[in-house]
């Protein structure tokens, strides 16, 4: 985006006041007394989530064991009819996408499919930072299949310590490797990957290739079927605003409907036959099949509301203004925060296409900084070893709130604040 930006405080208030998703704040719950910038973690509970979840509780109430035929939406058929809200969000199909189980149970769900080791074509590919429970389930998948990970999980490297390079990623694909899986953007830097060449390049070389998407559903546009992706799966906690631990998403491009899944369970059985309880697992011919057990209502329930409002927004709407939001934080710390005595640094890329929601800031004492933020009333989070995160929330971060955040980061460095914490990094954040 060509917009020059301006550090004055009149000049966020103006940008606010330009905002056509400005109005979606009021909708939010937001936190007493702080500036809330930790929603790649744990997004902000709406009231649109509220109700959606108060409804099926009211459900629960008044219908018992009824609700699963007879409520709103059929419970019964609550994983897939989500699936169908959420599709639109990543260019699935509706078919092609159910909101069911939770992210590194989908990850053994698919990986459990998908990943058929045969003669030399063994090995995984994946790369260093990757998140770490997906590398312990890619370590465990490979070991159920009497592999060594030391030999069949290949990671990627970073050359900067900081970011993946999708050259060196393509460059790994040997003829060893089966089975591809990363993550669209990276947990700590904000970079994002481009998905579409990697699933071409993938193809290409008869590797099978799925993505990670926790970190860009609900704030970047996908088109996974557009780009032929086999499988991709998130979280629905983070940018989706689902609650703390919500229940997960699963994709399955079409053209592997009918496989057998790696991890069979009743749910994903065809529901016309379902309740005849037969011995025989007689799975679904969408996505649906890949559910393993009982859709966990209550934990699913405010996704509903979520993506409703998130679809309203609309996501190429979000994606815009989370373009805009995120440059301004880096122009301002460019700008104003950059040289001694502040020296912040910016790990995210900056070209639009190369970046997600968040933005990694980097600095020799990160923790520290960290701590004194919070104190503050700045809710960021901090990933070793060096990075704060802070993502201004498209639908209900403000671009005053990214200034005033500007105007603490200097602030701590100006009083010294962060040297009354001590540099112990025991607790989560
Ligand atoms: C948040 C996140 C997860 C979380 O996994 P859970 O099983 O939901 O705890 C997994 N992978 C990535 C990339 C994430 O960002």
């Amino acid at each position: 985006m060509a917009s020059r930006y301006e550090p004055g405080e009149d000049y966020a208030l103006r940008l606010d006041a330009e905002d056509p998703l400005a109005g979606y704040r009021d909708r939010f719950y937001l936190p007493r007394d702080s500036i809330y910038m930790d929603g790649n973690s744990l997004g902000l509970m709406s009231v649109d989530a509220e109700r959606s979840l108060l409804r099926v509780m009211g459900e629960w109430r008044t219908l018992g064991i009824k609700g699963w035929g007879g409520a709103e939406i059929p419970w019964i058929r609550y994983a897939e009819r989500l699936g169908e809200l959420q599709a639109p969000l990543v260019g699935a199909e509706p078919d092609e996408l159910v909101v069911s189980g939770g992210t590194t149970v989908n990850l053994h769900a698919l990986v459990s499919t998908f990943y058929k080791p045969k003669g030399k074509k063994r090995k995984i590919l994946a790369d260093e930072f990757n998140f770490p429970s997906d590398l312990y389930a890619l370590s465990a998948q490979v070991r159920l299949r009497g592999g060594d990970p030391d030999e069949d999980l290949v990671l990627v490297k970073s050359r900067d310590g900081l970011l993946v390079e999708e050259d060196d990623i393509v460059e790994a694909m040997t003829d060893q490797v089966q089975l591809a899986l990363l993550p669209s953007v990276y947990y700590r830097s904000g970079q994002l990957l481009d998905l579409r060449r990697l699933t071409e390049e993938a193809h290409r070389r008869g590797i099978v290739i799925g993505f990670d998407c926790s970190h860009s559903v609900g704030v970047v546009p996908h088109r996974l079927s557009e780009w032929g992706a086999d499988f991709a799966f998130w979280c629905n906690y983070k940018y989706v605003n689902g609650g703390p631990g919500s229940t997960g998403s699963l994709y399955v491009n079409r053209r592997h409907f009918g496989s057998m899944p790696g991890m069979a369970g009743w749910f994903g059985n065809d529901r016309s036959t379902m309740f005849e309880m037969r011995n025989e697992f007689d799975p679904a011919r969408t996505a649906s099949a890949w559910q393993i057990g009982t859709t966990t209502m209550l934990s699913t329930a405010p996704i509903e509301g979520s993506l409703k409002m998130i679809r309203e927004a609309g996501i190429g709407s979000i994606r815009e203004k989370s373009l805009r939001i995120t440059g301004y934080l880096m122009h301002l710390i460019d700008e104003t925060l950059s040289r001694e005595p502040y020296s912040y640094g910016i790990a995210t890329p900056r070209e639009a296409e190369r970046r997600g929601g968040h933005v990694g800031v980097t600095h020799a004492d990160a923790w520290r900084i960290n701590q004194a933020l919070i104190a503050r009333g700045v809710i960021p989070d901090f990933r070793p070893p060096n990075i704060i995160r802070l993502a201004p929330i498209p639908l209900y971060v403000s671009y005053h709130d990214v200034w005033k955040v500007a105007q603490h980061l200097k602030a701590v460095i100006d009083d010294g604040e962060h040297l009354r914490f001590k540099d112990d990094r025991s607790t989560v954040t």
